[in-house]
């Protein structure tokens, strides 16, 4: 991938928000030649085949750097994720024996947090101005004093780890996947040809999905293999920070959680006319369901195209893209944004199907539910260094995913929720995302969370979350009301909780567990706090 971008998009472009909001502009040539200095000037470290470097930094040029200088020095990268806690992170760093890390000098108290807990032999700093403290090495200074025809380009088994990852999991300890060269090259190829994600030497690509969430869904490697140009937010990801780089750059494709899109959605509808969007022919959503009332709103008040797609750290991450087919592209209104507010149908080698918990293999009918298994070049096959997790792979080579879905006669994939967020009341399951798409359609509501609070007749019983936009006012009576049309009356919550916030993962999804401990158990009628 490096070689073909170096030989024909050498005069590309990628650019980088630096902290101070300035941009950073240099060509694929400039990176290439200095993911090479990297590349040499880890192994002069002592870095040996196989090692873990560690990267705690924001989308920037340096980490694409490190995304191919790490491996072509024959090291692992291990991208991680800065808003872990920090007993979280040095669990991570031990658990993978990072044995040197790249940070973003803006990220160092992050570090002072567990840095007495894991040994990093090289702590490397990207520095802005200042000069990092005495055991650190600043990252210019390594590439600067690297004697570069040393480099020699490595005969690397595909089958050899290339990079790694941590599941950002909600229960219990992370776990690591680790992604082959073999795996990160075929699903540059499958990204590539997935649909409307599908990228030019023509695009333009923003990922604000970060490179420390499942390598930004892939994006900085199939926009080098395609040679599009690539702009890195930095840290700037606030909705003014992005508009501007999308209208200044003339950017064409961008990625992101539907948290990120909503927050945007809302600053496009107060000033609609602001900025210049005509280049953007779509917004990626993934990581969480994205709502049909935000894809329709980004459709119809700004002529923008919402992608949905689908995937897990597990599969590195591209599942499925809901790509409308021709013949629903000329359906009407709503049944083209019923199918693209599905997850969409499986990318070229991902082979989708749907069991339930008896073992049977669901009909794709888009009424039975049942978990998703997927399989295919680039879903893992275990977790690193974790044997007592084997059961969610099935003998026969299916990665359980802990999705509960349908799938439509189509083949579209409709996520209806993660297994432990499914409501089950009198026995029957209640889809937690259906509930909370319908509510954040209500023009009142900014964000709807939905969970299952215990209860004594029913097992449990759903409890919706909601934050309401400012200044905008609805009762519990009003949005229940809104349900009613939609939903069996037995789905409808018999509770509603208005909070300010709701509390967020590291990759910006609802964090369900936070709010389960918040709102435990109690009656149905129990006005609310
Ligand atoms: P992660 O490994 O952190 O990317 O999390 C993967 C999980 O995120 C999946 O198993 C799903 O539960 C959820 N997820 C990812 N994409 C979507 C989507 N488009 N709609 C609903 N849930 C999603």
């Amino acid at each position: 991938i490096l070689r073909r971008a170096e030989s024909f998009f050498g005069h590309k472009e990628i650019v980088t928000r630096r902290p101070d909001k300035s941009l950073h502009r240099y060509t694929y040539a400039d990176f290439a030649r200095r993911a090479r200095r990297l590349a040499v000037a880890l192994q002069q470290l002592g870095l040996r085949r196989g090692d873990r470097v560690a990267t705690l930094c924001w989308n920037q040029y340096e980490h694409l750097e490190a995304y191919f200088g790490v491996p072509l020095g024959g090291g692992v990268l291990h991208t991680i994720n800065p808003r872990l806690h920090p007993s979280e992170l040095a669990y991570i760093v031990n658990d993978a024996e990072d044995r040197a890390l790249i940070i973003d000098q803006t990220l160092l108290p992050v570090l002072e947090k567990f840095r007495a807990d894991v040994k990093i032999k090289d702590v490397i700093v990207i520095e802005h101005g200042t000069k990092a403290a005495g055991d650190m090495i600043g990252y210019e200074d390594l590439l600067a004093r690297v004697d570069a025809s040393a480099f020699v380009d490595l005969e690397i088994d595909e089958s050899e780890a290339a990079s790694m990852c941590y599941t950002s999991g909600t229960t219990g300890r992370p776990k690591g996947v680790v992604y082959s060269h073999r795996a990160l090259v075929l699903h540059t190829l499958g990204q590539a040809a997935a649909g409307p994600i599908g990228i030019q030497e023509s695009d333009v690509i923003l990922p604000v999905v970060p490179m420390f969430h499942v390598n930004a869904w892939g994006l900085p490697f199939t926009c080098t293999m395609v040679g599009a140009t690539q702009v890195f937010p930095g840290p700037h990801l606030d909705p003014a920070s992005l508009l501007d780089a999308f209208a200044r750059e003339h950017v064409t494709l961008t990625a992101g959680v539907p948290t990120i899109w909503l927050g945007l959605l809302r600053t496009l509808d107060e000033q609609p006319k602001a900025y210049d969007l005509s280049s953007l022919r779509a917004l990626v959503v993934g990581g969480s369901a994205a709502p049909k009332s935000m894809i329709r709103g980004f459709d119809e008040r700004h002529g923008l195209r919402v992608v949905h797609a689908w995937g897990m750290t597990e599969t590195t991450p591209l599942g499925t893209v809901s790509h409308l087919m021709s013949d629903l592209e000329r359906a009407d209104p709503e049944t083209r944004f019923t199918f693209r507010a599905k997850q969409g149908y499986a990318v070229p080698f991902v082979e989708i199907r749907a069991r339930t918990e008896d073992g049977r293999t669901v009909d794709w009918d888009g009424k039975t539910m049942g978990e998703l298994e997927v399989r295919g070049p680039w879903v893992a096959s275990s977790y690193y260094k974790a044997p007592e997790s084997a059961d969610r792979w099935t003998k026969d080579g299916w990665f359980r995913t802990g999705d509960i879905v349908t799938i439509d006669t189509r083949g579209y994939v409709d996520i209806q929720d993660r297994s432990k967020d499914l409501i089950k009341s009198g026995g029957e399951w209640i889809s937690s995302v259906a509930l909370e798409n319908a509510l954040m359609a209500h023009p009142a509501v900014a964000e709807a969370a939905v969970i299952a609070i215990p209860d004594e007749k029913w097992q449990e019983r759903p409890l919706a979350v909601i934050v309401l936009k400012p200044g905008q006012a609805a009762t519990a009576e009003e949005l229940r009301a809104s349900l009613e049309a939609g939903f069996a009356k037995w789905w409808l919550p018999d509770d509603f909780e208005f909070v300010t916030e709701i509390p967020k993962t590291g990759v910006g999804k609802f964090r369900k567990t936070a709010l389960r401990e918040r709102f435990p158990a109690r009656k149905a009628g129990t006005p609310a706090s």
